[in-house]
């Protein structure tokens, strides 16, 4: 069965992002940027699901400008088989993706697609819900351990969550749509020779309009602003001051 993988090209999580002069977004000028912490978690999954002989091909989907290719790449380097990047150099917001991802399903037909929970620049958590509606096929979000099994000749994926209760189990129907908490796998360091070796694999460059969707933004942003700095702390003599403070000025005991 194949297996699905969206990969989103984002400023790298160690990166302090600046937001630009004028208020429009965020500063990308300069910037490092990486694959998604949440979607290498997704390509982690896939990779050891076909270890695990579930999974017979893992195919990485990322949207957006040429660059997105090393993002594939990486996701190669981890494990997946081949890349297909999605070419635009619009800002693609969920909606659009959402739209490409499923374009995408209908052509290539996987049992399973993957997702990240959530992009760690617009934290929209929007796309695999959309995904699933758009496709029509069940979901399971915020995954903490992922089993596919065989149940009297159907696949089935039993997905577990982390809510705020406790664990929740659901079991699903394939074609799926899952998306990747943090705690489902720790991935691998990809090393040079899978670096060497991602570079032979096969990458395909398609466009929004070869797929037959309209990717133009429908959400305008409004205004971006930086966090409010913290004022600076004081010190207190002893624990009695401390707890006065507490009560008195910031009423929080
Ligand atoms: P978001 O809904 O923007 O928070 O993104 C959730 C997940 O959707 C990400 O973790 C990715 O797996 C996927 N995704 C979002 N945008 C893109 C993109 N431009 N290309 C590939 N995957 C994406």
């Amino acid at each position: 069965m194949k297996v699905l993988v969206a990969v989103k090209r984002v400023v790298d999580y160690n990166v302090k992002v600046r937001v630009k002069a004028d208020g429009t977004g965020v500063d990308l000028a300069n910037v490092k940027m990486s694959m998604n912490p949440f979607d290498e978690i997704a390509v982690e999954e896939a990779v050891r699901l076909k270890e695990a002989g579930v999974v017979t091909e893992v195919i990485a989907v990322s949207c957006g400008v040429a660059q997105c290719q090393e993002t594939l790449r990486t996701a190669m380097a981890i494990g997946a088989d081949r890349g297909i990047l999605v070419e635009s150099n619009e800002d693609l917001q969920p909606l659009a993706v959402a739209k490409l991802l499923k374009a995408l399903i209908d052509k290539e037909q996987p049992q399973l697609v993957i997702l990240g929970k959530q992009a760690i620049d617009d934290d929209s958590n929007q796309t695999g819900q959309m995904v699933a509606a758009l496709a029509g096929l069940p979901q399971a979000t915020f995954a903490s351990k992922v089993v596919v099994a065989d149940e009297g000749g159907q696949k089935r994926a039993s997905v577990t969550r982390e809510v705020d209760g406790g664990l929740e189990t659901l079991s699903l129907k394939l074609p799926a749509v899952v998306t990747t908490d943090l705690r489902l796998n720790e991935p691998r360091y990809v090393t040079l020779p899978n670096i060497m070796k991602a570079k032979k694999k096969q990458l395909d460059t398609v466009k929004p309009e070869d797929l037959g969707v309209d990717v133009k933004p429908r959400l305008s942003t409004v205004r971006v602003v930086e966090p409010a700095k913290r004022s600076a702390g004081v010190m207190v003599p002893d624990v009695a001051t401390l707890v006065q403070k507490l009560k008195n000025e910031a009423k929080v005991i």
